[in-house]
C-alpha cells in the first residue's frame, strides 16, 4: 500500500536525472579578460586532474589537494619554461563542481592563459559554456537554483551591500525561507491526498475551514515575501530617481550634490539643461540612477519641448520623484500643477531648496499645500488623484550650502527602503523568483476560493499542485532544461 502521507503526483526531482552529465573535463581562463598579476585557468570534471598534470610540471603529481602547489607550464610543442604557476586541485565531491576540480594560477597574460587552455584542449578537455562550472555545481546537488543565481548576483554586485545580499543567499538564505512553506503546502497535499485515496476506509477529510486555514496560513508569508521584492528589485538594480521641477529651482545643483562631483551643467539661465542627464550615485549601498530633467516650462522651443516630453517619460518610469521648489521664490502657481500632476505618479518627495537664502515658504504652508484635503480640492485634482492620497515628505535644502542633504539622502533612502523590508535574509531581488512566487500565490488564490465553494478535493488539489511546482521553480527541484538554459546563458565563461 501507498503511504497516505506521500502525495501520488509529487514530482520527480530533475537535477540529477538531467542528460547534462559531466563525463566531459571543461576548461576555462576564470579570471576577467585583460592583462593581470595573476590569471586562473580553471578545469573540472573527471580527467581534471590527469590534464593539469600533462600541461604542468610540479615536484610530485597529483598534488596534494586543497594545498598550493608550485609547477612549472612547459611549452608541450619546444619543451621549453613558459611560466611558473601555482596549482591547486579539489578532490570530488568537495570542489565548487563537486567534481574533481584544478585550479592554475599563472602569470595574467592573455596570450599564457589561451595557449595553457589550448593545451588543455588538446589533452582531451572540452571549452566550458558560460556558467557551466556553477551548472555542474548546481546539477550535482552541491547548490540549488537560488544560490546559483546569487553566485551571478555577487559576481555582477556594484556596492557592498548588494554584496552582501547575494552572499546570504548564496548561503541558501531564500531556500530556507521557502523550505517550511512548501513542507505545509506538501502536507496540505498529502492529507487531501490521503482523504481521496481512503476515503471507504473512513480516513477522516480535512473540513473546508481547516484547509482554509492551512492556505491562509501558507500565503500570508509568501505575500510578505512578494511585497519585498520591490526593495529587493531596488538592491539589486538601482532606484531610479527623477529630479523635477520649474527652470533655475536648483535642480542641476542638487544633482551635482547627490552626485558629489559636476556633471550636469549649471547656469543661471532658465532651460538650458535641456537633455536628460543619467548617473549613478552609491547611496548607502543601494545603487541610485538619477535623472535630471529638463525644465518644465510651456515652451514654443522645439528642442526644449522635446526635453518636456522626455521628462515626463522620465517621471512616469522612476521609482521616487523629487520635486523641487525655490524655497527664496514662495509656493508659485507653477509648483502647484507640478504637485498635481506627480501626485498621482506615486512616491513623491517636495524639496524646498536655496534655503540659504531668506524663505517665502512656510513648513505652515508645506503642509497645508500636502495635506490630502488640500490636494483633493486641488482643480483638475480629477479621479487620478483621488485614488493616491498619500502625503508627499518635505525636505528643506541648500544646493549651495550642503545644508538639509545628509536629511534628502536618508528620506530617499527611505521611500526606497521602507523599514519593513530591510531584513536582508531571504530578501527576494530576482525577478524570476518573483513571478514564481506570484505564481504560487494566484494558485493558492484559487484553491482558497476552490475551498470556500467546497469544490471537490481532486480540483483543489490541481491548485494545489501548482503553487507547489511554481515554489519548487525557486529552488530547482522540478526545473527543466529550458529554464538552466535561461538561468545559466546570463553567467560568463569560467565561472
Ligand atoms: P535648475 O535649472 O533647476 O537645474 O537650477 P540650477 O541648479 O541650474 O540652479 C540655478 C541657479 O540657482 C544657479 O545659479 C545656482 O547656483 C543657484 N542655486 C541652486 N541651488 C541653490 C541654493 O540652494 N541656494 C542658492 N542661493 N542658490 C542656488
Amino acid at each position: 500500500m501507498e503511504d497516505p502521507l506521500v502525495p501520488s503526483a509529487c514530482p520527480a526531482p530533475l537535477a540529477t536525472a538531467s542528460g547534462l552529465g559531466s563525463e566531459d573535463t571543461i576548461v576555462a581562463i576564470a579570471t576577467p579578460p585583460g592583462r593581470g598579476g595573476v590569471g586562473v585557468v580553471r578545469l573540472s570534471g573527471p580527467r581534471a586532474l590527469e590534464i593539469a598534470g600533462s600541461v604542468i610540471r610540479a615536484s610530485h603529481w597529483p598534488p596534494q589537494t586543497q594545498r598550493a602547489t608550485l609547477g612549472f607550464f612547459h611549452d608541450p610543442a619546444s619543451g621549453r619554461l613558459l611560466d611558473e604557476v601555482i596549482v591547486v586541485a579539489f578532490r570530488a565531491p568537495h570542489s565548487y563542481t563537486a567534481e574533481d576540480l584544478v585550479e592554475i594560477s599563472c602569470h595574467g597574460a592573455p596570450v599564457l592563459l589561451a595557449y595553457l587552455v589550448e593545451c588543455c584542449l588538446k589533452q582531451g578537455a572540452r571549452p566550458a559554456e558560460p556558467g557551466e562550472f556553477t551548472l555542474r555545481a548546481f546539477l550535482n546537488g552541491r547548490m540549488d537554483l537560488t544560490q546559483a543565481e546569487a553566485v551571478r548576483d555577487l559576481i555582477e554586485s556594484r556596492t557592498l551591500y548588494q554584496a552582501r545580499v547575494a552572499a546570504q543567499q548564496l548561503q541558501g538564505s531564500l531556500s530556507a525561507l521557502l523550505t517550511p512553506h512548501k513542507q505545509a503546502l506538501l502536507e496540505l497535499i498529502a492529507r487531501l491526498e490521503a482523504g481521496i485515496d481512503f476515503a471507504e476506509d473512513d480516513v477522516p477529510v480535512s473540513d473546508w475551514e481547516e484547509i482554509a486555514r492551512g492556505l491562509d496560513s501558507i500565503r500570508a508569508p509568501l505575500e510578505r515575501l512578494a511585497a519585498g521584492y520591490e526593495y529587493g528589485r531596488i538592491v539589486r538594480e538601482g532606484l531610479s530617481l527623477a529630479i523635477v521641477g520649474r527652470p533655475n529651482v536648483g535642480k542641476s545643483s542638487l544633482f551635482n550634490r547627490l552626485l558629489n562631483e559636476e556633471r550636469a551643467i549649471v547656469t543661471a539661465t532658465p532651460g538650458t539643461t535641456r537633455d536628460l542627464i543619467t548617473e549613478s550615485a552609491n547611496l548607502d549601498g543601494i545603487p541610485l540612477r538619477l535623472v535630471d530633467t529638463a525644465g518644465i516650462r510651456h515652451t514654443q522651443d522645439e528642442a526644449e519641448a522635446i526635453g518636456v516630453r522626455k521628462t515626463f517619460q522620465a517621471i512616469a518610469d522612476s521609482d521616487l520623484r523629487l520635486l523641487v521648489v525655490d524655497a527664496s521664490e514662495g509656493w508659485t502657481p507653477g509648483d502647484a500643477e507640478l504637485l498635481e500632476r506627480l501626485l498621482p505618479l506615486g512616491a513623491l518627495l517636495i524639496v524646498c531648496n536655496k534655503c540659504d537664502l531668506p524663505r517665502r515658504i512656510t513648513p505652515e504652508l508645506m503642509v497645508q499645500v500636502t495635506a490630502p484635503e488640500a490636494v483633493l480640492g486641488a482643480e483638475g485634482g480629477g479621479p487620478d488623484v483621488a485614488a493616491t492620497p498619500r502625503t508627499p515628505g518635505v525636505v528643506w535644502t541648500s544646493a549651495l550650502t550642503g545644508e538639509g542633504l545628509p536629511e534628502l539622502k536618508r528620506k530617499v533612502r527611505e521611500v526606497a527602503a521602507p523599514a519593513a523590508c530591510l531584513g536582508e535574509g531571504g530578501l527576494l531581488t530576482n525577478l524570476r523568483h518573483h513571478q514564481l512566487i506570484q505564481d504560487s500565490l494566484a494558485a493558492l488564490g484559487r484553491a482558497r476560493t476552490a475551498a470556500e465553494k467546497r469544490v471537490h478535493h481532486e480540483m483543489l488539489l490541481l491548485d494545489l499542485y501548482d503553487a507547489l511546482h511554481a515554489l519548487d521553480n525557486i529552488t530547482g527541484a522540478t526545473t527543466t532544461e529550458d529554464i538552466l538554459g535561461v538561468i545559466f546563458s546570463t553567467f560568463c565563461v569560467g565561472k
